[in-house]
């Protein structure tokens, strides 16, 4: 095979598709004189709202102080239970701690990773407060059936979007499906910003207001303080940022639709369980994990010709040193462990070539399990 390697991504490529408009906006702000709360984040919040079908957008630090601040504003706080899944990234976990609350872990389906809606009943308890479930890798989770469960219950809705931007559900883009819905863009992820950076987005004016009041010093207005707030707010560098490559986020989701599809069609016949998308899904394709019994090794059989990969992720949340307080043994939840051990995410990023993926195909077809 010719020598050809494959990095996971480029993510200054996403920079250099844009680099007119990206430009502008950084010199914009950098004129300005102006850096925190002013029109840059303003016009991105209006125009991040339009494209996710929701009211409001209130940006913030990072995603796990949007999830955190959604949580707060739902009135979550200590003696409460929040739904959570038992495989996603570990900020979902954390956002839920940090208020003080309970998580109770719930596994996913096998074939999508997104939490089981058929489990979540056996789930709820009287303190049962929130279900917060992650549209994980970019495939969005059953809205409709979580949403019918909540509803017959009392509860509301927190989804986690960090990896979804883009996505649809029968149709409809994620950022409007729930209570409300936090997001990140940190830089890997598909809508991304040149360092950390969050928001909400909800039809709820109050729970709106109540995000943005707590993420600047618990203030609406300038020297009135009414909580004990924190200090998480996007700034305008990113906000411009974000708004100049929000133009491009459409044909950025096609191209990755286009990369999964060749991956997909591909990969038909092959040994290596493929990602399973339900006729309500619409992915971002966020990430493409297809899942391996000896993972390790087709790792390591890609790495040896120049082609990198990441695991997402290696260790669940509950096994993590972080939570061993809490004490899950081993096997508390088989399903999500062994997608933990058997999951690989390929190389993919929206100007990913042809060569790049006809490369990796071909390095996988020659892989041979012992
Ligand atoms: C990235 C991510 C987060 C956290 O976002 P940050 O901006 O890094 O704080 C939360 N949940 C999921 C599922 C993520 O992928």
């Amino acid at each position: 095979m010719t020598k050809l390697t494959v990095p996971f991504l480029d993510l200054a490529s996403s920079y250099r598709s844009n680099k007119d408009a990206i430009d502008a906006a950084l010199r914009r702000v950098a004129e300005s004189g102006w850096y925190l709360m002013g029109q840059e984040l303003a016009a991105f919040e209006a125009s991040f709202a339009a494209y996710s079908g929701a009211k409001h957008c209130v940006g913030v630090g990072n995603g796990l102080d949007a999830l955190h601040l959604a949580l707060l504003a739902l009135g979550v706080g200590e003696g409460d239970e929040v739904i959570v899944p038992s495989n996603t990234f570990i900020a979902t976990w954390l956002a839920v701690s940090r208020c003080g609350a309970t998580i109770v872990p719930v596994e996913p389906i096998e074939a999508t990773y997104n939490i089981d809606p058929d489990r979540l009943k056996s789930a709820i308890t009287k303190r049962t407060k929130v279900i917060l479930p992650v549209h994980l890798y970019g495939q969005p989770a059953d809205m409709d059936a979580i949403n019918a469960v909540a509803r017959e219950y009392g509860l509301r809705v927190l989804d986690d979007c960090a990896q979804a931007h883009g996505a649809t559900y029968k149709g409809r883009p994620v950022g409007a499906l729930a209570d409300i819905s936090a997001w990140s863009f940190y830089p890997g992820k598909n809508l991304g910003a040149f360092g950390d950076a969050g928001g909400v987005t909800t039809n709820d004016p109050a729970l709106a207001e109540r995000v943005r009041m707590l993420g600047n010093y618990g203030s609406r207005a300038k020297y009135k303080h009414e909580e004990l707030g924190f200090n998480s707010r996007m700034d305008e560098i990113q906000a411009a940022v974000l708004a100049a490559k929000l133009m491009n986020l459409d044909d950025d989701t096609n191209a990755r639709r286009r990369i999964a599809n060749r991956y997909l069609a591909s990969m038909q016949g092959l040994e290596i369980g493929l990602p399973l998308v339900p006729e309500f899904a619409n992915p971002s394709w966020h990430l493409f994990v297809v899942r391996h019994p000896e993972r390790d090794l087709l790792q390591a059989h890609l790495a040896s010709y120049g082609i990198s990969t990441l695991i997402h992720y290696p260790t669940p949340p509950h096994l993590q040193t972080a939570y061993r307080q809490l004490a899950w043994p081993r096997r508390s939840f088989p399903i999500s462990e062994t997608i933990h051990e058997q999951v690989v995410s390929l190389p993919m990023w929206p100007a990913m070539s042809q060569d790049q993926l006809d490369r990796v195909v071909s390095v996988l077809r020659a892989f041979r399990s012992r």
